[in-house]
């Protein structure tokens, strides 16, 4: 086992190339999240706002691994944390699919499509042309905005599907502005949310995960200890080519402990 393994206290895991791969699970990954488990805390992580942190848990027990909702965060949970500290009671016009708006209604935010205050944009998988120019209306007109995250593609079992990094770069081309804030790996505010659920020192949390923009970076960022596996995104030779220094790799997450 490497050294700096035996110091972690809580281990951040990514899910999609992480833990499962279009709905299968990885082989030997529900064996390693319960050798984790025993050694540190568990806090499962995505990028992806489409669903909520209720829906994640639901998956994930479903898979068969051991899941709660409190051990989840997507970047749509820490957005609605995020508004709630920076834009308290501030009218939100949101872009983003049904579960989603549940989750923010659910957390007391105030929706506003008339007449918003600042614009969320998140994974809107039931997007639609009305929309889009609604929310690109409000932010031409000077409506600040954020995004929930800023992956480019979604990975899916039928190909890539867009994503909200797609979604700012039309934003941008149609309006001329870019987001204020993004709130998903590798920025700040996602770090922000772990150091308010776990109150580590950064050299005892550990990053599992597969991508080097999002995953990897993230762990560099922020002092946690980067582990990439390589079951999903990434290859060795994007690691080579990537220039990050990851002390960590392995063929996939059954691997680690
Ligand atoms: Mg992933």
């Amino acid at each position: 086992m490497h050294e700096r393994l035996k110091k972690i206290k809580c281990y951040l895991l990514d899910m999609d190339g992480t833990l499962y791969l279009d709905g299968s699970v990885i082989p030997g990954a529900r064996e390693a999240v319960a050798r984790m488990r025993r050694a540190a805390r568990v806090i499962f992580l995505t990028n992806n706002s489409s669903k909520g942190r209720r829906d994640y848990a639901e998956k994930l027990q479903k898979m068969g691994f051991d899941a709660k909702e409190e051990e989840v965060l997507t970047s749509g949970s820490v957005t609605v944390d995020y508004l709630k500290a920076l834009y308290p009671d501030k009218r939100i016009f949101l872009l983003g699919n049904g579960l989603l708006t549940r989750e923010f209604t659910d957390c007391g935010i105030r929706l506003d499509d008339q007449n918003p205050e600042l614009v969320v944009v998140g994974f809107d998988t039931e997007l639609t042309y009305d929309r889009l120019t609604k929310a690109c209306g409000h932010i031409r007109r000077g409506v600040p905005y954020i995004a929930t995250h800023p992956d480019i593609n979604c990975p899916t079992a039928s190909g890539f599907k867009p994503d909200v990094g797609s979604f700012i770069a039309l934003i941008k081309t149609s309006t001329g502005f870019a987001p204020a804030a993004v709130i998903g790996k590798p920025h700040m505010p996602m770090g922000d949310a772990i150091e308010r659920m776990t109150g580590l020192e950064h050299s005892q949390i550990a990053m599992v995960g597969d991508r080097l923009s999002t995953d990897m970076l993230f762990a560099l960022n922020n002092g946690y200890l980067p582990v990439l596996v390589l079951s999903g995104e990434a290859t060795r030779e994007d690691l080579e080519f990537s220039g990050y220094h990851v002390p960590v790799v392995l063929s996939s997450i059954a691997e680690i402990l």
